[in-house]
């Protein structure tokens, strides 16, 4: 790539006319955004030429990497054929049904019927009109309640918000709408110390429990979870955690909705985070992934439970989107499926590339700013403490992870900030070899973090 770009004008423009999500845009234009230009393999390139290693998949999106002329040729053939069509009217595109189709062999056995959406948000919005449906077909319309937890991330559409458990969104816009529960997140580091892992996973599992009966289990129509919590920052919950929450919902008859946007895929070495933590749900959401980013495409899988009333019995149900089942994302998403069972990707996933991301990801936990290092598949989080002896955080106003991740941007590789928490979740393609590079460049930054707060008088 020979382009040439010129930052100051793109950046000008982008600060006069560019609002950016989750972004206080007028702070953004004294310094000016970083302008990603082109991809390749796990790499990004900004508009000034720096070379930088992607350990966030973009948005946990990018799992096979960029620059795949499969997925490109795939689009591309589709949108020669046939652009756009829609299946409100009683039609169908071709893609879509393969799709359906190829998505029954991929997901859970439970899981035979898909919906399609444009975004995980509105995966998670179509959900809680599935689960509202579904109550009242049976005759259980008071069943309306959702419960999710708190620091969990479902979306930013007003339902997606709501059943996200970010304060920081909800304060905008008086959030959650009605009908939506919060329980506490199960955060060993946060409420388990002095616990068994195990001990604490049956702890918060109970917080479901409680809830349930404080609201009245005729109440209470789902819960949602995401298997390991991404944008909340990594949260793995403990072992046993799920299964019994599992058995809580079952005793309730409560619906087990397992939100697999970031999970599914492949991302945890299994096809979805729910088959990893053993559990069945009856509703998954699925987005990023599915076309490895590379086109916008969102769904649900509808388990037969689900499905057999609200297809079997259920009648029209009154809800879609312009784009669902789009023929071009749909191409592009059976093709990144398709690779992903040539390549064995899962599989090499689970069998080598997680097991060597936990070893070298532990071995910085060595680091005087680190408390823990902890992986599940291919995500990794650390904390970042002013105290190891103690685990003590800085202050949130110190910005420490903000400035770790300034480091790491300026060194050569993308590393989240949640927090004191700081996250990776890579390419599942990546090789021992990036690996390795990408653990050089976290423990540069967190060297040039701890030169900094040394400075800052934050520690001794
Ligand atoms: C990103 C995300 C969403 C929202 O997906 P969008 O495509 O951004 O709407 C929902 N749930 C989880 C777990 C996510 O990570």
């Amino acid at each position: 790539m020979n382009e040439t770009f010129d930052t100051k004008t793109l950046r000008a423009m982008d600060s006069a006319h560019y609002m950016h999500p989750f972004t206080d845009t007028h702070d953004l234009a004294k310094t000016g955004s970083r302008i990603v230009t082109h991809g390749s393999g796990v790499y990004i390139w900004d508009s000034e030429g720096n070379k930088i290693l992607d350990g966030m998949s973009g948005l946990w999106c990018v799992n096979l990497g960029y620059g795949r002329e499969e997925l490109v040729e795939a689009a591309a053939a589709q949108m020669r054929k046939l652009p756009f069509y829609n299946s409100f009217f009683n039609t169908a595109v071709v893609p879509a049904i393969e799709l359906a189709t190829l998505l029954t062999e991929v997901t859970p056995p439970q899981f035979n019927h898909f919906f399609f959406t444009n975004s995980g948000s509105e995966g998670n919005d179509t959900i809680f009109r599935m689960v509202r449906r579904f109550w009242d077909v049976l005759g259980k319309p008071t069943k309306k309640t959702i419960i999710a937890r708190r620091n969990a991330y479902h979306g930013s559409t007003v339902c997606g918000a709501s059943l996200s458990g970010m304060a920081d969104m909800h304060t905008q816009g008086d959030l959650p709408i009605a009908g939506i529960h919060h329980i506490e997140q199960p955060y060993y580091f946060e409420f388990g110390q002095g616990m068994t892992p195990e001990a604490f996973g049956i702890k918060a599992a109970g917080w479901l429990e409680e809830a349930i009966l404080s609201l009245g289990p005729e109440n209470v129509g789902a819960f949602i979870g995401e298997p390991v919590q991404g944008a909340g920052g990594v949260i793995i919950p403990p072992p046993g955690y799920w299964t019994e929450i599992e058995r809580i919902c079952h005793k309730y008859d409560v619906l087990l909705v397992s939100d697999e946007v970031i999970c599914g895929f492949g991302r945890l070495g299994r096809w979805f985070g729910c088959e990893y933590f053993g559990i069945k749900p009856d509703l998954m959401t699925f987005a990023k992934g599915v076309t490895s980013g590379y086109v916008p495409l969102g769904g649900v899988a509808v388990g037969d439970r689900v499905a057999d009333v609200l297809i079997g019995k259920g009648g029209d149900f009154n809800h879609g989107f312009t784009y669902s089942g789009h023929p071009v994302a749909c191409a592009v998403a059976v093709e990144n499926i398709r690779i992903l069972q040539r390549e064995r990707v899962v599989e090499r996933v689970a069998e080598e590339t997680a097991p060597y991301l936990k070893a070298k990801f532990s071995t910085l936990a060595d680091h005087p700013l680190v408390g823990m290092t902890e992986t599940c598949g291919m995500v990794a989080g650390l904390i970042l403490v002013k105290d190891k002896t103690n685990n003590a955080l800085f202050s949130s106003s110190d910005a420490v992870g903000m400035r770790c991740r300034g480091h790491c941007f300026q060194g050569g590789v993308v590393m989240r900030a949640v927090g004191h928490r700081m996250i990776v979740a890579p390419p599942l393609v990546i090789t021992r070899e990036e690996i390795d590079r990408m653990i050089r460049l976290i423990r540069t930054a967190l060297d040039k973090t701890l030169v900094d707060v040394r400075q800052l008088g934050l520690v001794a």
